[in-house]
């Protein structure tokens, strides 16, 4: 696309807002400039990839902050630009939308089936804005499109992630588009010969099936016409390659019985007509048994809304047939996007509760679409924080492991297993050692350090968030010295702490004291100095109540370093 072409979207797109338009011009100049000279694995130059995935985003008609954070969204990683010069010339808000596109790159899949649902979750909660999620499909749609130029590890390894992360993420956004296309793209890449098998068995396929449709749109046409019912459109849409694929596994491989190999969509105005319509086809033909879903009383989990039938249709064929509204029809393409183009009147019935608990935060994702009445006030809410209390911490492999928020290094380790819990010996985050008592966050990569001999600390029961690591080292003291060691209640209010320092008093000891505390932004609830006889050490007793564990061993840390004092121990009760 061309310079002109792409403003000329934008601006009808917009509503010919000239805003938009000035920032769009700006974002691509900007880009090309900061791009210029660097090539893509195919030769070509890299900003085509920045207009790739901008069109993407033009097709799901998204505002032109994210379309303009699609331009950008290599430039703070792949240039000598910051995310500082993109804030400077466009914004917070776009930076923002870059920064989260440039955090979510660094999530790799690496294949653990078992926890791709935890990787699925941590790539939104990280991502806090479902722009960024948008704009990530994009890239990678593009990324899938000239997959042919990377080196073959690599291909297999980006084709995987995206059958596991983003096709998945792009249906359960309910982008069945953008979800076909990845998935499509992948197949080649993951089953290469079965991929080839079906090319070459579905060209004749296709091709009838298409003939047959170009007989029968008319005859429909002219059918409901009859009974008022005006049809915006009647499309024949061809079943996605894997899709079909997965089908035929089903089905003996035998095309005959895949009776939606070529789908008719008729795409009316309202609900009622599209009832209408099925009345009228199967008026006319007798449906199949069990073939006819009614998604509009029942939509997917996904919110996919429509009526299937399967019909006899003209000359005996098995034909299937989707009917839904204009609104029903884009949400089905363009998903959560399709929000950006309306409002909620005429909003269409639904009622359906989901309990299946792997859709729950997709459910709590529609119920968050349908609180927010127009576009507007739509895009002021997409944050993401439904994951408020959770945070997904990385294996060293890329694995996710989903822990609450204040997990520490002590919680994940026995969320792998129980023994690497039981040995746990030490811990590094991002490749620096932390104390075991460290608050994990969001996207950090965790190495559990292990000693055969180590065993589980009582001491670990003070910081640990997770019952699973509570009981199992409870369960390992008990093996050890015989006792049952009572749970601890949870500190919500934080640790109360009594902490005694040794010194020799000097003049201004306690003012350096009081200020180490103020650093941290602790609340003394108490000070008391006990004086020495000559040679005896002074101690110092400060009350506190803190927030997090770890503060603690970082103010004695801090304590143990000024001058004269010798010693500094603390004693934690919980705080009832
Ligand atoms: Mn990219």
């Amino acid at each position: 696309m061309e310079l002109n072409e792409f403003l000329k979207q934008i601006s009808s797109l917009s509503g010919d807002d000239p805003q938009a338009v000035d920032i769009c011009r700006r974002a691509w100049e900007f880009a090309q400039m900061a791009h210029n000279g660097q090539k893509r694995a195919s030769g070509e130059p890299y900003f085509n990839h920045c207009v790739k995935t901008a069109e993407t985003l033009i097709k799901m008609k998204l505002d032109a902050k994210t379309i303009v954070a699609g331009l950008l969204h290599d430039v703070a990683e792949d240039t000598k630009f910051t995310l500082q010069d993109i804030k400077k010339n466009f914004g917070a808000e776009i930076a923002s939308l870059v920064e989260g596109a440039t955090k979510l790159g660094k999530i790799k899949y690496r294949g653990d089936q078992q926890r791709a649902e935890n990787l699925r979750k941590m790539f939104l909660a990280m991502a806090k804005d479902i722009r960024v999620v948008l704009i990530k499909l994009a890239d990678r749609l593009h990324n899938m499109q000239t997959l042919q130029y990377v080196k073959p590890e690599k291909q297999k390894r980006i084709a995987l992630e995206t059958m596991e992360i983003y096709a998945p993420l792009a249906h359960r956004l309910g982008i069945g588009e953008i979800k076909g296309q990845l998935e499509d793209l992948t197949f080649q890449y993951l089953q290469p010969d079965q991929y080839k098998w079906l090319i070459e068995n579905i060209a004749e396929q296709y091709q009838e099936r298409e003939k047959y449709v170009e007989k029968i749109k008319p005859v429909i046409l002219q059918e409901l016409s009859k009974e008022n019912i005006n049809a915006i459109k009647i499309d024949a849409r061809a079943k996605h390659y894997w899709s079909l694929y997965q089908k035929l596994q089903k089905y003996d491989m035998n095309f005959e019985k895949i009776h939606d190999l070529i789908a008719l969509r008729i795409v009316v105005n309202t609900i009622e007509e599209c009832y209408g319509a099925l009345g009228v086809l199967h008026k006319l033909w007798r449906p199949l048994p069990g073939k006819i879903k009614d998604y509009i009383a029942l939509p997917k989990p996904n919110g996919y809304q429509s009526l299937h039938t399967t019909i006899f249709c003209v000359d005996g064929k098995i034909t299937e047939f989707q009917i839904r509204t204009a609104k029903m029809h884009d949400e089905a393409e363009l998903g959560i996007a399709a929000h950006w183009l309306y409002s909620e009147k005429g909003k269409p019935k639904t009622g359906v509760k989901l309990n299946e608990q792997k859709f729950s935060w997709v459910s709590q994702l529609r119920d968050w679409q349908k609180k927010v009445s127009g576009s507007q006030e739509f895009l002021e809410n997409l944050k993401i924080d439904f994951f408020n209390d959770r945070i997904f911490a990385l294996t060293p492999k890329g694995d996710a492991i989903d822990l609450p928020k204040g997990a520490t290094p002590i919680d994940f380790a026995y969320h792998i297993h129980s023994d690497i819990g039981d040995h746990c010996s030490g811990a590094k985050v991002n490749e620096k050692m932390v104390p075991l008592s460290h608050t994990l966050q969001n996207g950090d990569v965790v190495e559990i350090l292990i000693q055969k001999k180590h065993k589980p600390s009582r001491a670990w029961l003070e910081f640990v968030k997770t019952s699973i690591a509570q009981n199992r080292i409870r369960h390992s003291l008990k093996k050890e010295f015989g006792v049952e060691i009572a749970p601890i209640k949870k500190q919500s209010a934080g640790y109360h702490v009594e902490m005694k320092i040794s010194c020799q008093d000097r003049v201004g000891l306690v003012k350096d004291v009081s200020e180490e505390i103020q650093k941290l932004k602790i609340n003394i609830e108490s000070l008391n100095t006990v004086a020495n006889h000559k040679h005896d050490p002074a101690i110092i007793t400060i009350t506190s109540t803190i927030k997090e564990r770890n503060l603690i061993e970082k103010l004695a840390t801090k304590l143990k370093q000024i001058k004269n004092v010798y010693e500094v121990n603390y004693k934690i009760s919980s705080k009832d």
